[in-house]
């Protein structure tokens, strides 16, 4: 019999009473955040690290995706809070130029000066943040509706007492624990993760002139031979905005019988950190030792944290499907549009495929969990199929769905409805009525 320990029922102050409650600083939670103060709404947001930016910044995914259209002559196509983060980045000189990545282009970023974007734009729309705070449980009345929020911080736990609730947590850790619906990859069956890590003192000249199909073919031939451990042989190199330096998005990390460890499990997590390293180590010893640029390079840094792909899926009361991205489906309740390909690390090895060299719409409903009363969810734990997931969750469309969410939120308190009552229609036209930007919209 499993060994239990019962707490003695306790009492916790009441710290806050926000407007609007955000769990989780990613992309799609500082959006959010952004929108809601834009409303004038008294925000605050949560987060466990010491700074923003999530699977970005502390797993170190480094590039935004999602931004252009596919095709020949790539152009970028997604707007609103998406290009003003990316302009925020330009101004600081934080971006490289865009670079190819199959039929479409990515915009790799420096990670420390994304943390201080954040912050400052944070600052600048007066929202509270509260770092270095965990987010435990949340606590339903009779009707389903989000009363208080636990959360532990270094001085102790306390409640929140929010009106608006939005899961930006990446693993709808909030829906999951009021106990509405989630679903788990495919049956079960989820993304790999990857431990990304960064080279400097890269010879720039050699790297630029690299062909991955051949630093692919090394690195297959290198495995193969039984000299280095490399598992996945279609890797991507990026360069960085700071001279000499590369990102390496090279890992994949499974256990020796080839399934997947998850990220909502410690143990699965700590074999993830410790693997991810040992790999990364792997891969930059091959470069270094086989690879010209590298000759004189070194690993300076890997994510704080393994990247993790993909967790729980809220049921929403839409929910994106395969084939809207495979056939490119438009929907009028669209809150962002996309073209980036479904890229899906499997076990088994990458799979990329495009949506017909044209981009498929995200309705706002992927975004509003089944029998939800005061709880929106925004980015990776919306409402999608595996494979479509695969594609929706880069960083562009993340900041698309947080800044929707956001304003939802004051739509939501300003007519005094539940979030099941929301629509993409209503949520767009009340957008253009506080002068937020869609992501769907062209700046004139
Ligand atoms: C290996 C890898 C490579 C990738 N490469 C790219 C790429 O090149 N380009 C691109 O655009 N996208 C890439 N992505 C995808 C992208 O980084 C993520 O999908 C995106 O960051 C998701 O944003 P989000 O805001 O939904 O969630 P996240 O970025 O996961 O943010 C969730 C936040 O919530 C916080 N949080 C979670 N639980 C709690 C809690 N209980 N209490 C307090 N805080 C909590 C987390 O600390 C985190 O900051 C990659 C992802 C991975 C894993």
């Amino acid at each position: 019999m499993k060994k239990m320990f019962t707490i003695d029922s306790y009492h916790v102050p009441v710290k806050y009473e926000p407007d609007v409650c955000i769990i989780g600083a990613g992309p799609a939670g500082v959006a959010a955040a952004i929108a809601a103060a834009r409303l004038k709404l008294s925000v605050l947001l949560i987060e466990k690290y010491g700074f923003c930016g999530g699977a970005t910044v502390a797993g170190l995914s480094g590039t935004i995706c999602g931004l252009f259209s596919s095709g020949n002559n790539p152009e970028q196509i997604v707007f609103g809070f998406a290009d003003e983060f990316y302009s925020a980045l330009q101004n600081k000189h934080a971006v490289v130029k865009p670079v190819k990545f199959g039929k479409t282009l990515l915009v790799p970023h420096d990670s420390l000066k994304w943390k201080e974007t954040a912050d400052e734009l944070l600052a600048a729309h007066n929202c509270s943040i509260l770092y270095h705070t965990n987010f435990l449980n949340a606590y339903t009345d009779d009707d389903g509706c989000i009363s208080y929020l636990l959360l532990k911080s270094p001085e102790g736990q306390y409640a929140v007492k929010p009106k608006i609730v939005i899961d930006a947590s990446g693993d709808a850790e909030v829906v999951h624990s009021i106990n509405l619906e989630t679903t788990f990859g495919n049956n079960g069956q989820v993304q790999t993760p990857t431990m990304i890590f960064k080279m400097a003192n890269v010879d720039m000249k050699a790297f630029l002139q690299l062909d991955p199909h051949d630093l692919n073919a090394k690195i297959e031939t290198a495995h193969l031979t039984g000299r280095y451990h490399l598992p996945r042989h279609h890797v991507y190199v990026f360069p960085l905005p700071n001279s000499g330096e590369v990102l390496c998005n090279m890992t994949r990390i499974t256990y020796p019988d080839g399934s997947v460890p998850t990220g909502i499990h410690s143990t699965d997590l700590t074999f993830a950190e410790t693997e991810g390293r040992r790999q990364a180590r792997e891969y930059a010893s091959f470069l270094i030792e086989n690879i010209d640029a590298f000759r004189d390079a070194y690993m300076s840094d890997t994510g704080a944290q393994v990247g993790i792909r993909q967790t729980r899926s809220i049921a929403g009361v839409a929910r994106l499907m395969n084939n809207d991205v495979i056939h490119a489906i438009k929907n009028k309740n669209a809150i962002t549009h996309s073209a980036w390909p479904i890229e899906l690390h499997a076990a088994g090895g990458l799979k990329i495929h495009y949506p017909e060299d044209d981009f498929y719409d995200i309705p706002f409903e992927t975004l509003i969990p089944k029998n939800a009363v005061n709880v929106l969810v925004a980015g990776r734990c919306m409402s999608a199929e595996h494979e479509a997931l695969a594609s929706a969750r880069v960083t562009a469309q993340c900041f698309g769905m947080g800044y929707a969410a956001g304003a939802a939120g004051g739509l939501m308190l300003k007519e005094n409805i539940t979030a099941t009552t929301l629509n993409g229609v209503m949520v767009k036209e009340w957008m253009k009525e506080n002068n937020l930007k869609n992501a769907n919209e062209t700046p004139m």
